[in-house]
């Protein structure tokens, strides 16, 4: 077995172990993603990374990868042919390097779009060297091998397209159609990025759901692997920021948690090396990894129309499910579901401050 950039066989073998884990395989592919590394390093896939609208968080995101040598393996089996953000050179040298490269790779290259694409007046609120960006994205996208699209900016314009969106902010799909797979978010966690290139130099276009999301990460809804799902489950719920502090464990659902219609897996795989999530440090999901993210989730600190609350009639064609044992044991494990279900009886007891007046809404 050769070696990608002074790795041992062991190294090696434990990065295509980290590997087959983001791309959420069994021990049993390593041996074959070894193989594919190897082939795709002396090849060098090449990727073509362009930007648009949007604020280069998603570049930062990926660097804040916290397998460095899986992020360096990834970069030393793909040829990052352009990245305004990463690559050196800058002008008139890089627009011909780019010009270059989208003919001379054509059909063979993987092209990623960060950033929303403006395409009011013909574009001319984005331009690139002279050129309105919408060109160049339907230039780059017509000769890819694969399209993707970092970011909720990317996927569906994002906070770029939020109302009035006078710059007529698009996502990739809706302008090039086709294929397109969607990695959403704002930013799209690492895992997510890193592990669906590991799929694509593997096996090709991963696993969508219906929205173009790699049902990997995108398969459940935050709401079924909640920590704060038992406090919901028991009608406890933070009223008011500043609430008292054992309070703030409560469920954010009437103070703007979009979690209930969100589907991601950042409850489990959480964010900084599994340190935290939005959730989890007291801040309700903003729904970024879903199309509804910016402009129909905002304001982001108040519930939704549809949101619902533990035992009210739950709303048609809405689904919830069931707390998950996850869910529901990772808020044991952190001291809250004990703490709830000690408290849950004195809030009956003395009137549920969750409890809704007559014609309130
Ligand atoms: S509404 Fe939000 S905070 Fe409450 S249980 Fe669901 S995901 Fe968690
Ligand atoms: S918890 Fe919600 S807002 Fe936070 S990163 Fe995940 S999907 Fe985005």
């Amino acid at each position: 077995m050769g070696k990608i950039k002074g790795l041992s066989r062991r190294q090696f073998l434990k990065i295509c172990g980290t590997m087959a884990a983001l791309a959420g395989l069994s021990d049993a592919y390593i041996p074959q993603i070894a193989r594919a590394l190897e082939k795709a390093a002396a090849g060098k896939a090449p990727v073509i990374w362009l930007n648009g609208a949007g604020c280069t968080g998603c570049t930062v995101s990926l660097a804040n990868s916290d397998y460095p040598t899986v992020a360096e393996v990834v970069l030393d089996v793909i040829s990052l042919r352009y990245s305004e953000t990463l690559m050196a050179a800058s002008g008139h040298v890089a627009e011909e390097a780019l010009e270059h490269d989208l003919e001379a790779l054509k059909g063979n290259y993987i092209f990623v779009l960060e950033g929303a694409i403006p395409t009011a007046e013909d574009g001319i609120y984005c331009q690139v060297g002279g050129k309105p960006f919408v060109e160049i994205v339907k230039e780059a996208a017509a000769g890819a091998k694969y399209n993707v699209a970092v970011g909720a900016c990317a996927c569906w314009g994002g906070i770029p397209a939020a109302d009035p969106n006078p710059t007529g902010a698009k996502g990739l799909q809706e302008v090039i159609g086709g294929t397109v797979v969607n990695i959403p978010g704002c930013p799209p966690h690492p895992d997510w990025m890193v592990g669906t290139i590991v799929n694509v130099l593997l096996f090709g276009v991963p696993e969508l759901d219906e929205l173009g999301r790699p049902k990997l990460y995108f398969g459940q809804k935050i709401h079924d692997n909640c920590p704060r799902r038992t406090a919901y489950e028991s009608g406890l719920f933070v009223e008011k920021w500043a609430a008292d502090e054992p309070e703030m464990l409560y469920c954010l659902a009437k103070v703007g948690c979009k979690g209930q219609a969100t589907a991601s897996d950042c409850p489990v795989r959480q964010w900084n090396s599994g340190v935290n999530w939005c959730v989890k440090a007291g801040a309700p999901c903003a729904g970024c990894t879903d199309p509804k993210f910016y402009n129909d989730f905002s304001p982001l600190y108040e519930p939704l129309p549809t949101v619902i609350l533990e035992e009210e009639p739950r709303a048609e064609g809405f689904s919830t499910g069931g707390a998950t044992l996850l869910g529901v044991g990772a808020a044991a494990a952190g001291g809250i579901g004990g703490y709830l279900l000690g408290t849950k009886k004195e809030k009956k007891e003395g009137g549920r401050k969750t409890e809704r007046k007559e014609g309130e809404k």
